[in-house]
């Protein structure tokens, strides 16, 4: 273990990233790059950090900030619920804890959206506490270098991996030891193809001496992904502006943006709708974690798709109304065909 700690320890000084999360022991500072980072890569997420960390220096003004600026901040990032949970416990701060952190693992694990892994982060980066984070990045290391077989979503597999994490802790320096073993995992321990001629501790890494470095780690397969066919009516005002509903709770993209909506059970009861129909654009796609959605924007005078609270919004007005990335690629490739200007 205290070879394996030292070896991480020595790569981290020479290789690691200048990020400027890195230069702060601010909780908030710290807990905004960890919610950004979350299922986002570091090239991603630091311009969204520079952006909150600018419009935001301090929970409070991040918390009487409305969630629709918020969210039209988060806008282009994805998994909108991260942009609403970081809003509600920034509100949480003000209103709970005085604007104040707690500085504790466990008092951290109460804030909404925080997990055993963003309380790890916060705990230890910010309050040097000896909290052993596990991430990707950090599961990858362990199970390829102890040779770690029990996949790493599962409850055994965590339970395992929890208990290696914390062992092999510098409890002297946690903060220092999180942010080297993730960064290795990030760099030199690469999810595919690692250099592992160039890696420090090749010798003794299981993985590499039993050629399991492509098998390992190990994880249980995903949900299957649901399928979703939408069609989105286009409709227009005398200003040529267009309708736009806020979609609600419990479902995708709450919060956000988008115009009137019919959905389909299933693909061939939304090809009997769409005969006839005035198509801009084709067939859409849009990925998410475990939806598939196949989408097309017709042009339509239903009225009967307004409600109470459709808006009318041309391309300006939309600029305050944070909107669902699919919408945003339809305007992006045919918003000049439907506004004038
Ligand atoms: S030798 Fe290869 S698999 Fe083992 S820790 Fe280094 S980079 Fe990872």
């Amino acid at each position: 273990m205290q070879e394996l700690r030292e070896a991480i320890q020595i790569w981290y000084q020479s290789h690691h990233r200048d990020l400027p999360w890195r230069h702060t022991k601010d909780p908030y500072a710290i807990w905004l790059s960890e919610i950004i980072l979350q299922q986002t890569r570091v090239e991603q997420g630091l311009p969204y950090y520079l952006k909150f960390i600018h419009n935001y220096p301090q929970v409070q003004q991040l918390a009487m900030a409305s969630q629709q600026e918020v969210l039209n901040l988060w806008q282009g990032l994805g998994y909108y619920s991260r942009g609403r949970n970081l809003h509600t416990t920034a509100q949480q701060i003000t209103t709970d804890y005085g604007n104040i952190f707690p500085n504790t693992y466990q008092g951290l694990l109460q804030l909404k959206g925080v997990g055993p892994y963003t309380a790890a982060a916060i705990a230890s980066f910010a309050f040097n506490q000896p909290h052993a984070v596990l991430d990707g990045n950090v599961f990858r290391v362990l199970s390829r270098y102890f040779g770690v077989e029990e996949p790493i979503n599962s409850t055994v597999g965590k339970d395992i991996f929890e208990a290696l994490a914390q062992e092999l802790l510098d409890t002297k320096n946690p903060a220092q030891h999180n942010q080297a073993i993730m960064e290795f995992g990030a760099l030199q321990c690469k999810p595919v193809s690692p250099d592992c001629s160039a890696c420090p501790i090749l010798t003794t890494c299981y993985a590499y001496r039993e050629n399991q470095v492509a098998n390992l780690p190990v994880k249980l397969k995903k949900a299957k992904v649901k399928k979703r066919y939408f069609v989105y009516h286009l409709i227009s005002n005398a200003q040529q502006q267009l309708a736009y509903h806020r979609r609600g709770a419990k479902d995708i993209w709450e919060g956000l943006f988008e115009f009137p909506l019919t959905e389909f059970a299933d693909e061939s009861q939304m090809k009997i709708y769409l005969s006839g129909q005035k198509i801009i654009g084709g067939r859409f796609e849009h990925l998410l974690t475990h939806q598939r959605i196949e989408a097309y924007f017709i042009i339509s005078s239903e009225r009967s798709q307004l409600t109470s609270s459709s808006i009318f919004l041309d391309l300006a007005g939309l600029e305050d109304h944070p909107i669902p990335r699919l919408i945003d690629k339809f305007l992006i490739a045919h918003g000049h065909e439907l506004f004038s200007g």
